[in-house]
């Protein structure tokens, strides 16, 4: 589908296409791939989601995914990465990608780190060896891995935490996504795919889209448009303090980045206090840019924030859960160990139409999660996947219908 997309040098673009009440429906093209948000990005921690596959997370319609830069930076190391062509190359993945700056991940090391002005000190879960990330090196890694999208480095506030413990660490946060910015401004240009990666999937149709957005900017008369480069995005914190996410919000926006990240949630505060921070931190945002509410929630949750204004969004859940047996489905969650799914001849998910469910028994699923079979996983992995993903269409589908689909009772999920 040809979009008209607002003309700036080749990082990101973003076009809403339709609003309904908070909710936005729009298409941001990265220069690997158009992504409709709002967008659930499963995580692939360490270049992989685990269980599953490339082949078949592009079957069922993954287009952007999630890389650790701290895993990725322990295990197997930038440089192997870099020389490999970035993660697009190395782990064969022609979409979207996005990784976080390592805050969040070395945040939940705890006893393993210590935080100063300059950065980080902190010791590897693998080994206990000795390691330093800063805005800088943080901005450094991510350049190298090379994702569609990058983050600024934040300090993630503990909960509970002090209204001054907050501010300081709000402060330090906005100190550190300007030396974030100021480091990707300067080397963005060394990003391990650019021109020849632009030229080397010319022939597909996301290319064509973002070539013609190219010619666009040309035809504006822009320079260096055909310069790809990753886009920066900023980290909102504040804790649970909706005054300090307000000025947290304000502050970063004035340090300009291309897209806006409310992080610091999830972190063990009731659900109600996360959905009242995040609306109303949404609100400072500026509407033209996506808005990236990290690390949360279960499928309700989701639809929810989406609903709310926020565009992409990722979450262990799906795929931590399925690990354990833990599969979301169209009648609520349920737990595949159960006894009462030994001989149910059904579907996991009469709802849902991924290959899963299409083709394989509750009972066998049980037996496979029972029976420790690697394909258990494996199954409910796709599954839980697939559900995340089909949540998210069905509110960009309401979102796009607008007032005509006040007839849906659960415009989350509709029911089949
Ligand atoms: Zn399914």
């Amino acid at each position: 589908m040809a979009v008209q997309l607002e003309s700036f040098p080749v990082s990101i673009q973003f076009q809403i296409e339709a609003t309904s009440g908070l909710g936005r429906a729009g298409r941001l093209l990265t220069p690997h791939s158009e992504v409709e948000t709002p967008v659930f990005m499963p995580v692939g921690t360490l270049g992989s989601v685990k269980g599953v596959s490339q082949d078949v997370l592009e079957e069922l319609g993954v287009q952007i995914l999630l890389g650790n830069t701290y895993h990725l930076y322990l295990r197997p190391g930038v440089e192997t990465v870099r020389r490999m062509g970035g993660l697009h190359g190395f782990m064969s993945w022609e979409r979207s990608i996005l990784t976080d700056s390592g805050g969040f991940q070395v945040f939940s090391l705890n006893d393993l780190r210590k935080v100063s002005e300059e950065g980080v000190t902190f010791r590897s879960h693998l080994d206990g060896s000795s390691h330093f990330f800063s805005p800088e090196s943080a901005m450094e890694a991510q350049i190298g891995l090379g994702a569609d999208i990058i983050m600024a480095f934040d300090e993630c506030t503990e909960f509970p935490a002090d209204r001054e413990r907050v501010r300081s660490s709000m402060e330090l946060t906005l100190r550190w996504a300007e030396r974030s910015k100021k480091y990707f401004e300067e080397h963005k240009g060394e990003v391990p795919w650019g021109r020849s990666r632009l030229s080397a999937v010319s022939s597909q149709e996301n290319a064509k889209s973002l070539d013609s957005a190219r010619d666009d900017n040309q035809a504006g008369g822009r320079t260096n448009a055909s310069a790809a480069t990753q886009a920066l995005f900023g980290i909102v914190q504040g804790g649970m303090d909706r005054e300090l996410r307000r000025e947290s919000a304000l502050r970063t926006v004035e340090i300009g980045f291309a897209g806006y990240a409310i992080g610091g949630l999830s972190v063990g505060e009731p659900r109600e206090v996360t959905r009242e921070i995040v609306e109303s931190t949404l609100a400072h945002l500026p509407t033209d840019k996506p808005h990236y509410l990290m690390g949360v929630g279960t499928p309700d949750e989701i639809a929810l924030y989406a609903q709310m204004g926020v565009d992409m969004m990722d979450c262990v859940l799906p795929t931590r859960a399925a690990r354990h047996g833990l599969l979301f489905t169209s009648e609520g969650k349920i737990s595949i160990k159960q006894a009462r799914f030994a001989q149910d001849g059904g579907p996991l998910d009469p709802g849902c139409g991924c290959r899963v469910c299409q083709r394989y028994s509750r009972a066998y699923l049980r037996h496979l999660y029972a029976a420790n079979e690697l394909l258990a996983q494996v199954l409910n992995t796709i599954h839980n996947v697939s559900f995340y993903l089909d949540t998210m269409r069905a509110v960009r589908h309401s979102i796009l219908l607008g007032d005509r689909a006040h007839f849906l009772s659960e415009p989350s999920r509709p029911k089949s």
